[in-house]
């Protein structure tokens, strides 16, 4: 009896030992997690939103000065968790050249309305409409201050060569437009986008203006600062209840006007009979720079070492329009979760087999010049590049979505791996062609052939609007994001079957 309690004793004995030293000796899976539960969480990355959402960095607009404050913060973060350098020079940035404007505190505009004629002719009526809610400056303004008469000019296109012009039979000359973005084609089909596609561009609008004599324009769409920059030229943007009020009165309403447009493809131009008063006061540093900033882990795997999978996210916003707008899901949420994964993955103990590399891009509001300069001049090369996941707006919402397949179909197998091993949201996944203009750097990475997909949060938040604010981001949507974005990251580094990576043409 006593021998068999003996026995029973050093039996528990042993295994209770056992069990300790395999509860020392983690799998690679729990060092992961490990790392991910100590480095993402949602108070963390929250605490990034804040921190690049603050007032102090003046919007993040490309070349500005409150952007080389955001640069410095993301390479600060870099150098703490000893990432390599991965731009030139052994330094963390890319820099190019990428002239800026910033619009200044005073700017305005109004409408001016005409009261019935009396005995003293016709007198003016102005009408102030709330900043956001009515206008924004117009990023890449001239500097300057008009009042005269606006003409409603349709899409502000000339397009001879598809018979088509929204200028044909007014006159602008001193006087401001009234246009808004895109074109009348509504046809999905790559030969009429392709047909348009010049005529969509913010640049060409802007140009074809000032060539048909107009001093300033008002210009349906959101801010932004992707536009031309005219010293001789004023514009701001504004919304639908300011193009309605300025529809008053002409026997005609806006919406009607454009669904005729859209349905015959003939212009609809005519003078409003409204004035229009734009200030801005806006300052041109042809110098400015742009800064990518890349940040790598190496891969641990001798063999894989040399291959890199991309973590991108645009860091630059609108700048000052001329209020402050936060940015805090386009894009700081994002930039939250490369920091997460960066953090994580620089402390982790266990390191992916392939190479990781951090970029921060540049001047995606501003015409998707980071990404096009990298392309452009590769830091690394690009047959290496096994993937690169590019981030937008991964804070706001429910859900997890991603574009991917025009490159690589075998990204989605990674992408949906990772929510339904550990983040378990529902995931949008919509195969990407990218046909129409690219509106974000990952369709630059897809249009120069890299391997790309483009992750976000689906469902909720703000754009290019005051309230995409800290408030406006949900902290459990991108704490899942980074986890998932975390996840997909290590099961591509460590993916040795190269069935998954062969490229589409
Ligand atoms: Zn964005």
């Amino acid at each position: 009896m006593k021998k068999t309690i003996f026995l029973l004793f050093a039996l528990l004995f042993t295994s209770s030992l056992a069990a300790q030293s395999t509860n020392n000796e983690l799998t690679d899976e729990e060092k992961y997690l490990d790392a991910m539960h100590r480095y993402i969480t949602s108070g963390k990355l929250l605490g990034y939103v804040r921190q690049l959402s603050d007032s102090s960095l003046q919007g993040r607009l490309a070349g500005s000065p409150g952007m080389e404050k955001a640069v410095g913060i993301i390479k600060g973060y870099f150098e703490e968790w000893n990432l390599i350098p991965g731009g030139a020079n052994g330094s963390y940035l890319q820099e190019y050249p990428h002239p800026c404007v910033e619009i200044k505190a005073g700017s305005a505009m109004s409408v001016l309305f005409p009261t019935p004629a009396g005995k003293k002719g016709v007198a003016w009526v102005t009408k102030e409409y709330p900043w956001a809610d009515g206008w924004f400056a117009g990023n890449n303004s001239g500097n300057g201050e008009v009042t005269a008469d606006i003409v409603y000019a349709g899409f502000g296109v000339s397009a001879p060569e598809l018979d088509y012009d929204d200028y044909k039979g007014i006159n602008v000359k001193g006087k401001i437009v009234l246009i808004e973005g895109e074109t009348p084609n509504l046809s999905g089909h790559p030969d009429t986008i392709a047909m348009w596609y010049r005529h969509t561009l913010h640049q060409s609008k802007l140009a074809n203006a000032a060539l048909h004599g107009a001093i300033g324009m008002l210009y349906k769409w959101v801010p932004g600062p992707n536009a031309l920059y005219n010293p001789g030229f004023v514009y701001c943007h504004i919304t639908e209840p300011v193009m309605e009020d300025i529809f008053l009165g002409t026997g005609r309403t806006y919406k009607e006007t454009v669904k005729g447009i859209y349905e015959t493809k003939r212009p609809a131009s005519f003078d409003t009979g409204k004035k229009a008063y734009i200030k801005m006061i806006s300052t041109y540093n042809p110098d400015a720079t742009g800064k990518n900033i890349l940040g790598i882990i190496k891969g641990s795997d001798p063999n894989l070492t040399d291959e890199y999978i991309m973590i991108s996210a645009h860091l630059d916003h609108l700048g000052m329009i001329p209020w402050h707008i936060e940015g805090a899901n386009d894009n700081n949420a994002s930039s939250a979760a490369l920091l997460g994964v960066a953090e994580a993955l620089s402390k982790a103990v266990v390191k992916p087999k392939r190479s990781i590399v951090f970029m921060s891009v540049d001047g995606e509001e501003a015409g998707l010049t980071g990404s096009t300069f990298y392309t452009q001049h590769p830091v690394l090369p690009k047959e290496k590049m096994i993937a690169i996941l590019n981030l937008e707006q991964m804070g706001a919402g429910e859900m997890l979505g991603a574009g991917y397949g025009y490159t690589v179909p075998g990204l989605a197998t990674f992408l949906e791996k990772a929510n339904r091993s550990y983040v378990h949201r529902r995931l949008i996944m919509y195969e990407d062609t990218y046909r129409t203009r690219p509106r974000t750097d990952g369709a630059v990475f897809k249009k120069a052939g890299y391997p790309c997909a483009d992750l976000r949060a689906v469902g909720g938040g703000y754009y290019h609007h005051p309230k995409d604010n800290v408030e406006s981001i949900n902290p459990e949507i991108l704490q899942s994001a980074t986890e998932w974005l975390y996840w997909a990251t290590i099961f591509i580094a460590n993916e040795e079957s190269p069935d998954l990576f062969l490229r589409k043409e």
